[in-house]
């Protein structure tokens, strides 16, 4: 479809408002009017007096046209926005349940709108009052979470790109352990790592800063062996003031690599949250998307841990799976609540890659409706059974552009999703991928840091990292 800008410059905003009701088709946009036509057509134009958006059928004919006046002072943006959602609502039949809010953190928004928020969601946003509502619930539980980080805080995030085998809707950069060119490379990473987590803490101690929480993701973590996560976590222990750490998160996310020898190094290290992620508990639905294990699997990995002495364990869902039904998705949620995690977190399909797209508009709207209505039944569900919303965000091209949302039990809030969502505190983090975020301890200020993505630019330019990272302290030194 062509989008037409004309004479303002909120192209991003309506190309990213237009991609929400036509996620699989390419949008053309251009300024003024376009030359050759064959297609549909949507005008969005501002003159001194009023904002217009028109919408035109491939032979020119208008099928919708809205205007409204202006006066000094109102947003004129907004305004635009608004004739553009509500033309291309009308045009689809499909009204975006987060209404025009394309942001990813909905509840720090909402918290940022104060006494103004409700109204706000609805009646600007146009936000669902479920979606509303839920924003709200998270917003009040992530407040007390959100005050237990102070100017002298920071996390640690640990990244082992690495997995068993990739699963068909990973959108991780994630290398597949079974690859002998990656297995090779792993002493070296775990090595180039070690440095670098030692580096890093001598930084924090230079600095005083006092680490809250550590958080090893991926990837999936347990894919090394309990030789390698031994000497991670020897690293982390030797290097680092665990004293004042609330909460140590690893990812044991595939069920295929969870062992009692694993679980016993994470426990003696001070682990004390883990993730063990069915996705599904249905077999058929694991085998289409290249989950290399069953169900039975998940069930014994998640029953081994708390053989092993874990109190705190999150559960991974995905709604939307390809050869998931509605039924089939209550089972995984019922299942999932029978075994008793203090986590569960309900993730919306994202659609990463090509071949889940260029489906045609009502296969996709159809798919929208079913994890729209996946996630009710996991809110309306979760809630009944104890289970209070505490975290939230949303990303790209997800199913029907909805969120993921945390489940937890009370006091049982992962604090380090928390503190890096809503940019609490730094976060440093190490290893390939690792992205750290600073934040200046007294103000909004933000910074990144990128490490290489691949692991063998990692391991090869570990110089460039080590250089890289003075950025911390030189950071710190311009906000104090
Ligand atoms: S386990 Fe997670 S990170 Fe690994 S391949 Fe599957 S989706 Fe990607």
């Amino acid at each position: 479809m062509i989008l037409e800008i004309v004479n303002h410059e909120y192209q991003y905003e309506a190309e990213k408002l237009t991609r929400l009701f036509y996620p699989n088709e390419k949008i053309k946009v251009v300024f003024g009017s376009a030359e050759s036509v064959d297609e549909l057509r949507l005008r969005t134009s501002l003159t001194p007096e009023e904002v217009r958006a028109e919408l035109f059928d491939k032979d020119g004919k208008c099928l919708f046209s809205e205007q409204s006046e202006y006066k000094n002072g109102d947003d004129r943006e907004l305004l635009l926005m608004t004739l553009v959602f509500g033309i291309l609502s009308r045009h689809t039949g499909y009204v975006p349940e987060w209404g025009m809010l394309t942001g990813i953190r909905p509840s720090k928004l909402f918290r940022s709108l104060g006494g103004r928020a409700r109204e706000e969601f609805l009646g600007t946003y146009l936000v669902s009052e479920k979606k509303t509502a839920l924003t709200e619930n998270v917003a009040r539980a992530e407040e007390k979470i959100i005050s237990l980080s102070k100017p002298e805080s920071f996390s640690l995030y640990v990244s082992i790109p690495f997995c068993p085998s990739r699963c068909s809707y990973c959108s991780f950069v994630s290398h597949d352990m079974t690859a002998q060119t990656v297995k090779k490379l792993m002493p070296d990473y775990i090595g180039a790592l070690v440095k670098e987590i030692s580096f890093t803490a001598e930084t924090a101690k230079e600095l005083g800063l006092n680490l809250e929480s550590i958080y090893f993701g991926g990837g999936t973590p347990t894919t090394l062996d309990a030789e390698g996560l031994k000497t991670l976590t020897d690293a982390v222990s030797d290097s680092f003031d665990m004293g004042t750490v609330r909460e140590y998160t690893v990812e044991a996310g595939r069920p295929d690599t969870v062992t009692a020898e694993k679980l016993r190094v994470l426990k003696n290290a001070g682990v004390s949250r883990i993730s063990i992620n069915p996705q599904s508990f249905s077999d058929r639905v694991l085998r289409a998307i290249g989950r290399k294990h069953t169900a039975a699997q998940t069930e014994e990995a998640f029953l081994l841990a708390r053989k092993e002495g874990f109190g705190n364990i999150n559960t991974d869902l995905i709604a939307g799976l390809p050869e998931d039904t509605e039924e089939g998705f209550r089972q995984t949620v019922e299942k999932t609540l029978s075994l008793n995690p203090e986590n569960i977190t309900v993730h919306s399909l994202a659609l990463k890659r090509a071949s889940y797209m260029g489906e045609d508009g009502v296969v996709q709207a159809r798919k929208n409706r079913l994890c729209s209505r996946m996630l009710d039944f996991s809110y309306e569900k979760l809630t009944a059974s104890g289970y209070t919303p505490y975290y939230m965000y949303r990303q790209s091209k997800t199913l029907g552009n909805l969120e993921n949302t945390g489940y937890c039990k009370e006091g049982r809030e992962c604090l380090y999703n928390i503190f890096m969502m809503e940019e609490c505190h730094s976060v440093l983090a190490v290893g390939a991928g690792a992205v750290t975020r600073l934040k200046a301890p007294h103000g909004a200020q933000i910074d990144r840091i990128f490490n290489y993505k691949y692991p063998y630019e990692y391991i090869k330019d570990f110089d460039e990292i080590l250089k890289r990272k003075k950025g911390i302290a030189e950071f710190y030194k311009n906000n104090p």
